[in-house]
């Protein structure tokens, strides 16, 4: 007597699931239903299974990169008004949007006084290289040198490091708004070194180069992060006034 166990379509089922194939499994009899319709042979059914899997697959890749980038919030250039930021090199930025930069290992700089729109441009091209496959990760200046000093006090250091060297793009933002301790800004200078001409970064400051001392306290180191990080660098300076500020002067106008 036959079991149900030897029924083709539950050795499939298994077989497929064994294969981590979740979307031939799901998609298999319409397909074979559409493929019979459309008179399409073996091979092109095959086909258009393994597209809707691959499809899948892809888009699996996508948001779990770009949750693990932690991005503050979801900004695309889709919703940057350029017109509203005309020193924004709107062809430049769309050029790095396409991540060729990420290929050859170059930095990003973004320079520009609060609210000009400096998050919004790393995170909508940091969204644009989880993508494209590329693993990112996002954090604010002060919050990556507190975890490298946490990491260094467990002596987690080394891993934290290893983790970070994996990432093809590392976003720095808000360089600038909070002076680091000499340990932090140590630290800091190591994961910038160790970097160099090995992954891409976005860094972001309102402070011009010239101030860029300040925030590491020290000539020397400020001099040796500058000398790597604008060794291969697009730098992108916006100039406008608050994009808030404006918009909300704007709507007073338009009350008044
Ligand atoms: P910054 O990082 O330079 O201080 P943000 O990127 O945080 O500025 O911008 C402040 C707010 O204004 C954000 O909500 C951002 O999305 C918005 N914003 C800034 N510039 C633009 C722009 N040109 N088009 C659309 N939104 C903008
Ligand atoms: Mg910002």
């Amino acid at each position: 007597m036959k079991s149900s166990q030897d029924k083709p379509q539950v050795l499939l089922a298994h077989h497929l699931k064994a294969l981590r194939l979740p979307m031939f499994l799901n998609e298999y009899p319409k397909v074979a239903a559409q493929c019979a319709t459309d008179k399409i042979d073996y091979a092109g059914f095959l086909l258009r299974l393994a597209e809707i899997e691959l499809l899948e697959r892809e888009r699996k890749g996508t948001e779990r990169r770009i949750k693990a980038a932690r991005f503050p919030s979801p900004k695309s250039l889709d919703d940057f008004d350029f017109l509203a930021a005309p020193s924004a090199n709107k062809k430049q930025i769309l050029e790095l949007a396409r991540c060729e930069w990420i290929d050859q290992r170059e930095n990003v700089i973004m320079l520009g006084n609060p609210g000009v729109g400096k998050t919004h441009l790393a995170v909508a091209l940091g969204l644009s290289a989880c993508r494209r496959g590329y693993h990112v990760r996002f954090f604010t200046a002060a919050a990556l040198v507190n975890e490298l000093v946490e990491a260094r006090n467990e002596k987690l250091l080394l891993k934290l490091q290893a983790k970070l060297a994996k990432l093809h793009l590392l976003i720095v933002d808000e360089l600038g708004y909070v002076p680091f301790s000499k340990t932090g800004a140590e630290l800091l200078f190591e994961i910038f070194s160790q970097r160099y001409e090995r992954g891409s970064m976005i860094v972001t400051s309102n402070l011009a180069f010239e101030e860029w001392t300040s925030i590491f306290d020290s000539e020397r180191l400020t001099g040796a992060l500058l000398d790597r990080l604008t060794h291969r660098v697009h730098i992108l300076p916006i100039k406008e006034q608050s994009y808030r500020l404006a918009q909300s002067k704007a709507r007073r106008k338009q009350k008044a």
